[in-house]
């Protein structure tokens, strides 16, 4: 009987090692990574943990698209993002999303940051009271999680905030959001009809000669020129040194 059961545990050990050796491998990033490029991550990790506006030797871009999801404009944003490497945090406004569930469900499959901007996007709504805004960020959350699997940590305020912006960012904290501001605009909605050629020139001017730079910039569908600037706002910031990171 004894011996019947240390053949079993000798059995059992021996499946164990079978199995559990061949899990044992490397661990595959969901997306292909270089080196350098996981060098660049890992770097852009710890920007991402600094305080908004902490003094870095080195430069970074935070690209942020808010938004969306659209159909066209995010799509052509994403072409660009694959074929230039970067990653970039997108902002999501969730009644945007039926109907363009893919268009969402492909940021994240090519490795990019999604981050709760609101539900509805109306602002006397939103900020009529804390529990509306807490309510509008629980159900775009919902919705990324249900269409996506993730759960988003980044937030940013609709029009950048109400009244009650400190309050309210120290609660979002308090659920675990990291509350994204921006400090560099490309003027897509603050420039009415711009250009493409205006969106590159105003994304240089606002980010200054800050090593951090977070730069403002809309998805949603009448952003067309946004998606056609984004080419030349990258090349220019890669030229002068800066890595491309999402939070
Ligand atoms: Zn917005």
């Amino acid at each position: 009987m004894q011996k019947k059961q240390l053949a079993l545990a000798a059995l059992f050990t021996a499946l164990l090692l079978l199995f559990a050796v061949p899990l044992r491998v490397p661990f595959r990033a969901p997306f292909p990574c270089a080196a350098a490029e996981r060098a660049e991550r890992a770097e852009c990790a710890d920007a991402a943990s600094l305080p908004e506006g902490a003094p870095t030797k080195e430069k970074r871009i935070y690209l942020t698209f808010d938004d969306g999801p659209s159909t066209v404009v995010t799509g052509r944003v994403l072409d660009t993002l694959r074929r230039e490497g970067v990653k970039a945090t997108f902002f999501i406004v969730s009644d945007r999303v039926p109907g363009r569930e893919e268009v969402l469900r492909r940021i994240v499959r090519e490795g990019h940051t999604v981050g709760v901007h609101s539900a509805s996007h109306d602002y006397s709504a939103i900020y009529a009271s804390d529990e509306a805004l807490l309510s509008d960020v629980a159900a775009c959350a919902e919705c990324i999680r249900r269409v996506t699997g993730v759960t988003a940590r980044c937030y940013r305020f609709p029009g950048g905030g109400g009244a009650r912006r400190e309050q309210q960012t120290a609660l979002l904290e308090g659920l675990g959001y990291r509350v994204v501001r921006w400090n560099a605009v490309c003027g897509d909605e603050e420039v009415r009809g711009a250009d493409a050629e205006t969106l590159v020139e105003m994304s240089i001017r606002t980010a200054g000669k800050r090593n951090t730079v977070v730069l403002l910039l809309h998805d949603s569908a009448p952003h067309k020129a946004t998606a056609e600037a984004l080419p030349a706002i990258i090349a220019h910031f890669r030229a002068r040194g800066y890595a491309f990171c999402a939070y």
